[in-house]
């Protein structure tokens, strides 16, 4: 697993594409997609307001006030990698603040290595740090008066980096059952009976190369395939990639 700093996926695939033969792709923007800027003020004043109206507890130990509002992104993604590996998904990469508009985006992820999840993991995975930074210190703090104030920042600063994972976790609970999940898109398999077959089509780093990668799911199991084949879509993907970066 790499560790980066202010590079998102364009880095790594400055175009990736994907398609696929018997299946349907399941969208996943509703009306909560469009107010997420709003949804990132209103869950920082929580935060905003415990911090103002405590601020005598947390004067006299600035020191850590600083230490616990700068470890809580990174222990956040921590916590994602972690439900990675009780769950047997490998972690390709964590990346920290990468994108300039923090508002609207992510100021960190976690991004596995392709593959195919239950829904329930895919809810686990994007409310794991949830469950372990925010609801479980809310818990402890109930039995531990002494420590309560700093296990409800800590509940709060996480709570305000977790918008877009709580958007995400009502998006995929309104799914309905037996979709395969891929946490870059969903698919609804069009006849059960037959193998789905994933393309992916990428560009390299130095745009000089396009690779088409193709998965096949077949009895609950997704493996990579070396009967690479095309069809109308694969084609106008790559046509596209070709004049985009105006490749031979
Ligand atoms: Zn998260």
């Amino acid at each position: 697993m790499k560790i980066v700093f202010f590079k998102n996926e364009e880095h790594f695939h400055p175009r990736i594409s994907y398609t696929w033969d018997n299946a349907e792709g399941i969208g996943l923007k509703t009306k909560l997609t469009k107010y997420k800027s709003l949804l990132v003020f209103a869950f920082a004043v929580p935060l905003l307001v415990f911090v103002v109206v405590n601020y005598e507890t947390f004067k006299s130990n600035r020191l850590l006030l600083l230490a616990v509002a700068f470890l809580t992104l990174p222990v956040h993604e921590i916590c994602h990698a972690l439900f990675c590996w009780v769950a047997g998904k490998k972690v390709e990469r964590m990346c920290f603040f990468p994108y300039k508009q923090f508002i609207t985006k992510p100021t960190a992820y976690v991004r596995p290595a392709f593959d195919v999840w239950k829904k329930y993991q895919v809810v686990l995975f994007n409310l794991f740090p949830f469950i372990i930074l925010s609801a479980v210190p809310s818990v402890l703090a109930i039995f531990c008066p002494p420590l309560r104030m700093w296990l409800l920042l800590i509940s709060l600063l996480n709570l305000s980096t977790s918008v877009f994972d709580i958007v995400s976790v009502i998006h995929y609970l309104r799914f309905p059952k037996g979709l395969l999940y891929f946490l870059h898109f969903t698919l609804k398999v069009t006849d059960a009976k037959k193998p789905v077959t994933i393309h992916r089509i990428a560009v390299t780093p130095k745009l000089d190369k396009i690779y088409h990668t193709c998965f096949v799911y077949s009895e609950n199991v997704l493996t990579e395939t070396k009967n690479v084949y095309d069809t109308p879509e694969t084609i106008a993907i790559k046509q596209e990639f070709k004049e985009q970066f105006n490749m031979e």
